[in-house]
């Protein structure tokens, strides 16, 4: 098994993870159908970082596939391409808020983003916040993995404290959304 090693790092995500990341779907991690008779199922690929199982090639939360001591076992251990993505701060979304809201609401916010975030790692264990970040100016950065996720935190952000949204496709694929809460932000929402 070599696929930690496949993926190519990258520069702040973009081209080089989408790359990596269908590559190990179509090749590395399918399964020839000999090896699903000859009982490598119940030699199951689990994540050493996040307990990820790899099932039928995609990969689940093992909530409901409660490990044995056996199992584990036979095991192969690996880290899933989520875990990698976090680890090297490759991101396909980010998230810019912006305004006084952030300074005088800074903790609320995080609270909101680890609360959605942890709600769409259950249901898709790939979608994950990679970090979230203050920067010199006041804003705070969030980086995730996938560009739905991080429409999902400016949706929900929006719907708990306002604010006026923007997007943009940066050119190597990613997703860029600014959460303004400014003075001027409401002014544009009014007119
Ligand atoms: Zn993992």
């Amino acid at each position: 098994m070599k696929q930690g090693k496949s993926v190519v790092r990258s520069q702040k995500g973009g081209k080089g993870v989408i790359r990596s990341l269908a590559h190990q779907s179509t090749s590395d991690r399918k399964l020839h159908p000999a090896e699903r008779r000859g009982g490598r199922v119940s030699e199951p690929t689990l994540c050493e970082r996040c307990g990820a199982v790899l099932v039928r090639r995609s990969w689940r939360r093992g909530g409901d596939l409660k490990p044995s001591h056996t199992m584990l076992a036979g095991a192969a251990w690996t880290t899933c391409p989520a875990c990698v993505q976090v680890e090297n701060e490759e991101y396909l979304g980010r998230v810019t808020l912006d305004g006084d809201l952030v300074a005088s609401s800074a903790a609320a916010l995080r609270r909101r983003i680890a609360n959605v975030a942890a709600r769409a790692e259950h249901t898709q264990v790939e979608r994950r916040v990679v970090s979230v970040d203050r920067t010199a100016d006041g804003k705070l950065v969030v980086l995730t993995t996938s560009q739905k996720l991080a429409h999902r935190i400016v949706h929900e952000l929006k719907k708990a404290f306002g604010g006026r949204a923007t997007y943009r496709w940066s050119d190597d694929g990613s997703l860029e959304a600014r959460l303004g809460f400014g003075v001027a932000d409401k002014q544009k929402k009014r007119a």
